[in-house]
């Protein structure tokens, strides 16, 4: 690993709390979704699996750059009333008619961004620019699978509002690091057609919202049982000291989610590769087997290395990710 690199993978530890899923876990998702597709389709994502994989949390990047990024990966349905937040209109005109354009951003966006994004991943295969569709495929990915996570449907995102400050980065990134590999199953059969992308997306952010409360309570209650010195754990790195959940906590607190976490990451990779597939199904089915062999252009590559710049230089410790 060059110095450079380096430095980039050490901010990307720093940063990572509260930005959706884990880096860990946003990869593994846009890797796994790769093999639900049709050989026509594989043949293309798998031979770009890397770039597919690294590039799922380049919308995370973009966060520091890009001033209307933050609100693109989340919604905070329980600021519209009470679930299923009826009052809210399902369709962006509407809400904004009814809640201003401001209303909207504030409290995020995630579903309807989620929409654009898909129109413009279908055009990317009308016109069969590789480029565009690789980068727009991992950028999709990665929106699709913050929806998935309970905490990114609620004010209450990292337990703030009830003492459990922390809670967004443990259900994201510590369960997922600790168990996927060793213990969870990513065999999920084939991607489908979405024929409806809105209200498919509409009602994965609702399960997303009902789950919300059982992430924060259950998390609340074990709390309360577990011994309060077998809950932290601290490593240092550097010269900082973080503080993480034990193993023990973190396992028994999974326990307690009865599979959710695995089974939000599951769903998540079946509906990431379910958008892409439906994507190219929309743009007529072209033939992509020959773009898998075309290599980026320098000015492609240019292109990518200036938002890794970008994002470091707008990097601004702030509380949120203390
Ligand atoms: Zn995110």
């Amino acid at each position: 690993m060059t110095r450079r690199l380096l430095i980039i993978f050490l901010l990307f530890i720093i940063t990572k709390q509260g930005l959706g899923w884990g880096f860990f876990a946003h990869k593994k998702i846009n890797y796994h979704a790769v093999f639900l597709l049709p050989p026509e389709l594989m043949v293309l994502y798998k031979s770009q699996i890397d770039f597919i994989s690294e590039h799922s949390v380049d919308p995370d990047k973009r966060r520091y750059a890009v001033p209307n990024e933050g609100q693109r990966h989340y919604i905070d349905l329980d600021y519209y009333g009470q679930f299923p937040f009826k009052e809210l209109p399902r369709k962006w005109n509407a809400a904004v008619s009814k809640f201003s354009e401001d209303t909207l951003f504030q409290y995020g966006t995630v579903p309807w961004w989620i929409q654009i994004m898909q129109t413009k991943l279908t055009e990317a295969f009308k016109e069969k620019n590789k480029m565009k569709i690789l980068k727009l495929s991992a950028d999709i990915g990665h929106y699709i699978s913050d929806a998935h996570v309970p905490l990114h449907a609620t004010l209450n995102h990292d337990g703030q509002l009830t003492d459990q400050k922390g809670i967004h980065a443990f259900w994201e990134s510590r369960i997922p690091e600790l168990l996927a590999e060793k213990e969870w199953n990513f065999f999920i059969g084939k991607a489908a057609y979405v024929k409806n992308p809105g209200n498919f997306m509409w009602k994965r952010i609702l399960e997303s919202s009902a789950a919300s409360d059982t992430v924060l309570q259950v998390e609340k209650k074990l709390s309360q049982e577990f011994p309060t010195d077998q809950k932290y754990t601290f490593e240092k790195k550097g010269n900082s000291t973080s503080r993480q959940y034990t193993t023990e906590y973190t396992i028994a607190y999974n326990k307690l989610l009865n599979g959710m976490v695995e089974r939000r990451m599951r769903q998540s990779i079946f509906a990431v590769a379910s958008f892409w597939y439906t994507a190219w199904v929309n743009a007529g089915q072209p033939d992509v087997s020959k773009l898998s062999d075309k290599e980026f252009t320098a000015e492609e590559v240019k292109e990518f290395e200036k938002l890794i710049v970008t994002w470091q230089r707008s990097m601004v410790p702030d509380k949120e990710q203390q």
